[in-house]
């Protein structure tokens, strides 16, 4: 089977134009810059590869090298397009260098050596392709394994463009490309897999974005920038697992600010969202970047400490000093703000639910004992597979431990 070569480009460069067209409404519709820019540079380089396979015969050589200049600001736009993707500016010398330099070596390189015009051709190509692939390389937060196809996609395409050059310099030393019609077929066909292989990789990292920025929102709490209930749980159990494992133990703490009731009667609740926020901003900045901290309720926080309980309590009389000492002032003057703290730990493997109801217990006597102060859980409650061994056949009428359950 013979493939007719123009025919080919033809299809590549309609399915071009298609998925520009569909990356240029998605990215209109979402507001995603990134998909803007990726389905222009689709639909400029449908445009060159089109117009070039259908007229560039019967036009002249300086129209057909604006058009394949055009190509190579395509490319470039498809790498700046992974750029803006990541929050980064466009990179407009970059954008144009590949036009620029191929009207460049173009007007120096005579017409007739043709494997050398292709040579640098595929090069610029290939060149945008490896600086996309390592763009979408680079923010490789997630596994190895989501993230494979972004690198490899590019890739491919860089290196078939390569290939035959390579191949060809090595076969034919002396320029001759005879065998190249092989390789446009293998280009054209290639091109489309590329189309559309780039177009799954955009859709890929967009819905992965937005998956993550919802459940980011459901776990962050929007007045503090801090975690939720929701959360805190979460991050926690991966910290208790991992400390477990090693064998750490791990403290817990509810902060819960002092008569914070009357603070909101007399001052307003604009006010006491600011003071909220403060006191959150003391917590995250006192505690160690590896300690997390949270807002688990209306006035009522919550941190999880990678320490004994001995450390934990000199970290809470830290933050409870430096809220203590914060000096806040809102329009009708000065407001005296504290925070009662209690502090619990416990061996390594204590569950979360164990750890805040010991907590509790200790905020509940630290509030008791006039506020404004640390205590620390004298001992563990039982954990509830404990205390339901413990009750079961024995108390007739067994209550709930008291138990903070986080949702
Ligand atoms: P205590 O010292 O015993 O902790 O007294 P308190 O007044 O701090 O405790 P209480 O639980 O009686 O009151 C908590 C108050 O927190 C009641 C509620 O109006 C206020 N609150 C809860 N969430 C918010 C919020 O998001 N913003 C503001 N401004 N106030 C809130
Ligand atoms: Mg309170
Ligand atoms: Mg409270």
């Amino acid at each position: 089977m013979s493939l007719d070569t123009s025919t080919l480009y033809l299809v590549a460069a309609m399915v071009a134009a298609m998925l520009g067209a569909m990356l240029l409404f998605f990215g209109k519709q979402e507001n995603i810059a990134a998909l803007k820019w990726w389905g222009t540079a689709y639909l400029l380089g449908a445009a060159s590869v089109g117009f070039w396979t259908l007229a560039a015969g019967s036009l002249g050589e300086t129209f057909s090298l604006a058009l394949n200049a055009v190509g190579f600001v395509a490319c470039g736009m498809v790498w700046n397009a992974s750029r803006v993707f990541h929050g980064r500016k466009p990179n407009l010398p970059g954008l144009v260098f590949g036009a620029i330099a191929w009207i460049a070596a173009a007007t120096t390189v005579a017409p007739e050596a043709s494997a050398m015009r292709l040579t640098i051709g595929a090069g610029i190509v290939a060149i945008y392709a490896a600086l996309t692939a390592t763009e979408l390389w680079s923010e490789r937060r997630r596994t190895l394994q989501k993230r494979w196809p972004t690198f490899v996609v590019p890739v491919l395409h860089g290196f078939v463009l390569m290939l035959p050059i390579l191949l060809g310099d090595l076969l034919h030393p002396n320029g001759d490309m005879s065998s190249g019609s092989i390789w446009v077929t293998v280009f054209s066909l290639e091109l489309v897999l590329y189309a559309v292989g780039t177009v799954f990789v955009i859709f890929m990292l967009v819905s992965e974005r937005t998956v993550t920025a919802h459940k980011t929102a459901a776990s962050m709490d929007p007045l503090t920038g801090m975690f939720n209930r929701r959360g805190f749980a979460e991050a926690t159990s991966r910290v208790i697992e991992r400390e477990a494992n090693a064998g750490r133990p791990v403290t817990v703490m509810i902060l819960d600010i002092d008569h914070f009731k009357s603070i909101n009667d007399r001052f307003g609740h604009p006010a006491g969202d600011e003071i909220l926020q403060l006191f959150a901003a003391i917590v995250v900045n006192t505690l160690r970047i590896t300690d997390i901290s949270g807002r688990i309720g209306g006035e009522e926080f919550a941190a999880l400490l990678p320490c004994s309980l001995e450390e934990a309590v000199l970290a809470a009389e830290r933050v409870r000093e430096a809220f203590e000492s914060s000096g806040i002032v809102v329009e009708d003057g000065s407001v005296d703000t504290t925070v009662s703290i209690g502090v619990a730990g416990g061996p390594a493997g204590t569950e979360l639910e164990v750890l805040l109801a010991a907590a509790d217990t200790a905020l509940y006597q630290a509030k008791r004992g006039g506020r404004n102060r640390v205590e620390a859980a004298e001992e563990l409650p039982l954990s509830p597979e404990n205390w339901r061994r413990k009750t079961a056949g024995t108390a007739r009428n067994p209550q709930q431990p008291g138990v903070v359950r986080l949702a």
